[in-house]
Order: structure tokens, then sequence, then C-alpha cells
């Protein structure tokens, strides 16, 4: 028996407890009710992928230990992505590293690059696993909340400046942003790098969004913006772009110094990962303009199915410009607690979502939002739409 005085569970990640996807998750499933709530595709990427990582397996690519950097054709993928479609050089063998996911690069470059005592700005509502890689890093989370601004939640730049204090150490951002589906705009990352620079702050950005962008809006990598090519870690992911999510395949791209101390900590992590697969994401990386053009579009026609079904359905919907996310607000439901409202929503509807306030330090604020997954097929999401109306 071990001793049962102390709690187990370390106090750097005694608060966090279990996902809201998991419980979730596992409600859809007791309930038989339409998951909408944790992201993943319910149909798998493009079959020639499919077979490429099936290929590479028979081949015997990528069934021992991959080199711990990521196989060479991945890495020259990713450099060769970068510079296609942002005009951003990267040198494969000293400014990517490929990790398990976008979930093992967070980790790994907030371990890497805080120390005990810093503070991180990270914008509020938030990707659950920053606050727990913030958290195992020893740093001090300061959220910089989004809020609901002419059908949008916007980032307020007078807010985030007043956050940074002598004590901040990075910028933690993520654009297009989940769950807002807010996409963060040429003016704002213009400041934001102004204010990086100025402050000398590191900046990890998570766009692994960054093919879902609609109507008109366009993801800008910060990594572009002047002063932050020498300070920006800019994670990306096959998981959403490829509808692979099970690969968890992500990478880092970065400055040397900055890709060999999120090595640093990844070698201790998985040390590497995804063997095969890295393979199949090389050929992805490499599909024509088409596949993602095609890949938009289906997701906007879903964005639109789902949007409109929720508005029919009486909630106020936040539109989303990125992402396969949409929050909405559920007062004009007549309802106020979101967590509630997930809670009681299977039974009621048949319909699974999550509520927002788990993405919030100040859960107050987050408390009448709920996120919609559209990342499902066309009649799943007209059917979740034509429950949500008749409840
Ligand atoms: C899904 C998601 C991730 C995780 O990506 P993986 O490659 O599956 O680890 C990271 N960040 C955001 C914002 C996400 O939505």
């Amino acid at each position: 028996m071990t001793s049962t005085e102390r709690p187990l569970l370390n106090r750097r990640l005694a608060e966090f407890g279990t996902t809201i996807f998991a419980e979730m998750s596992a409600l859809a499933v007791a309930t038989g009710a339409i998951n909408l709530g944790q992201g993943f595709p319910d149909t798998d990427g493009p079959e020639e992928i499919r077979e490429a990582a099936v290929r590479a397996l028979r081949a015997g690519h990528g069934n021992q230990y991959p080199p711990g950097p990521g196989i060479p054709r991945l890495r020259t993928a990713i450099a060769e992505h970068q510079l296609r479609r942002y005009g951003l050089s990267f040198d494969p063998d000293t400014e990517v590293l490929v990790t398990a996911g976008a979930t093992e690069a967070i980790a790994a470059a907030l371990l890497a690059l805080v120390e005990p005592g810093d503070e991180v700005v990270a914008l509020e509502p938030y990707y659950d696993s920053y606050a727990a890689s913030i958290a195992l890093a020893g740093g001090r989370r300061v959220p910089v909340t989004l809020r609901p601004h002419d059908g949008a939640f916007r980032l307020d730049l007078d807010e985030l400046r007043a956050a940074v204090t002598d004590r901040t150490r990075l910028l933690l951002l993520n654009t297009p942003h989940n769950p807002t589906g807010t996409v963060l705009t040429r003016a704002e990352l213009t400041a934001i790098a102004e204010l990086a620079v100025e402050r000398d702050l590191l900046v990890v950005t998570d766009e692994v969004y960054e093919h879902l962008v609609f109507d008109d809006a366009e993801h800008l990598p910060l990594a572009a913006f002047p002063g932050m090519r020498e300070r920006t870690v800019t994670i990306g992911s096959a998981g959403k772009t490829f509808s692979f999510t099970g690969w968890k395949v992500g990478w880092v791209t970065a400055a040397p110094a900055l890709v060999d101390a999120v090595r640093a900590v990844k070698q201790f992590l998985t040390y590497v990962s995804s063997g095969p697969f890295q393979y199949a994401v090389a050929e992805a990386l490499a599909l024509p303009d088409s596949y993602f053009e095609e890949f938009r579009r289906s997701m906007l026609a879903r964005r639109d199915i789902l949007a409109e079904g929720l508005t029919a359905a009486g909630f106020e919907v936040f539109r989303p410009a990125g992402t396969y996310f949409v929050t909405t607000d559920i007062r004009p439901l007549g309802e106020k607690d979101g967590f509630a409202f997930c809670r009681a929503l299977p039974e009621r509807a048949g319909v699974v979502a999550i509520p927002n306030a788990v993405f919030y330090d100040d859960r107050q604020a987050g408390a009448p939002f709920v996120r919609f997954a559209f990342c499902k097929r066309e009649e799943v999401l007209r059917e979740a739409a034509g429950r949500l109306r008749r409840m």
C-alpha cells in the first residue's frame, strides 16, 4: 500500500481531473446521442493517403524507431509546405521537428521554454492541454479573454498589453482559434508581433487549423511578421488538415535554437512516434492545392448546415471564420449554465456538445457558451439540427 496521506497525483495537475471530452463522449455512447462534442471527423481522410500508410508499413518504412527529429522526407515536406503556402523558408535539418501530434509539440515547447514561476499569457478560452502543459512546466497562466463583439469573439489588444509583465516569458497563441472560430487579423497579428519584439517575448503559436478558414478570412502565420521569425515556435498537425486525428503526426517549425530546446524535451517524452504515418503525411502535405480547396469547401458547407440549424433552434450563433467548431450562446433559449445544459442535452435532444466554461479560468465568463463540432457527415449534422429544433 502506498501512503494515502499525500494525494497520488502531483499538485501541479491536481486541479485538472478528467477531460470533459471523456465525460461527454461516454454520455453520447450511453444515450445513443449524436456526438458533436469532441472534434474528430466521422470519415477518414483521402484514400490515397491511407494507402500510402499501408504501403509504408508493408515496405518496412518506419516500423522501427524513425530518426529523432522525424524522417527527412517528412521534414522536407513540412518545409516545402511552409514555403509554398506562406513564403516562409525553414531548413528541414535544423528548423523542423516532427512530434506526436500538436499536443506533444505544445507540451514539449512549454516544458522547454518555461521556468517555474514564469508567466505564460494565453488567449482564453483556451484549448484544454494548454493549461495542463503550462502547469506541468511550473508556469503561471495569465489568460486574456476573447469577448463577443459584433457576432465574433475578439481579442482586446489593450488587455493583451496589460497582461504582459516583467515575468512574462511567452505568449501562447492559437489561430484559427478553438473553440471560438476566431481568426486573428493582420492588424491584430501586427500588434502582437510589435508587443513580442518590444517586450522580448517568445511566442508559441498553435496553427493546427491553418487550412480551415472561411469566407474572406485568411490564415496568416505569426512567424511571417517582422521580428517574429527568430522568436516564434509554430505548431502544425496532420490530424485536422487530413482527417487522420488518430495518427498523431504534428510538427514544430522554428529557428534552430528553439527547435533544439523543444527537441531536448521531446526526446524524453515519446522520443519518436508514428513511424509509417510519417511517410504517409509527407505525401499528404504534397497534395495539390485542389485537395486543400475541396477540404475547405466541404467543411464550409457543413459549417453552414450546422450554423443555420442552431440558429433555427434558437441559439445565438457565432459563425466561425475558421476551425470546425461553432460556439453558441444559450441565453436566447432561456438557459444560462452551459454545464447543466450540456449534461441534459443528450436526454433532451439526443445531441452532445461541450460547455465552453471548461476552456476558461473565469468559468462565469464562459458559462453561457456551448461548442458544437461540424466535422461530421452532412446527414449527421442535418439530423442533429432537426433534433435541436424539436427540443
Ligand atoms: C486538436 C487540437 C490540437 C491537437 O492536435 P493533435 O495533432 O491531435 O495532437 C492542438 N491544438 C488545437 C487548438 C486543437 O484543436
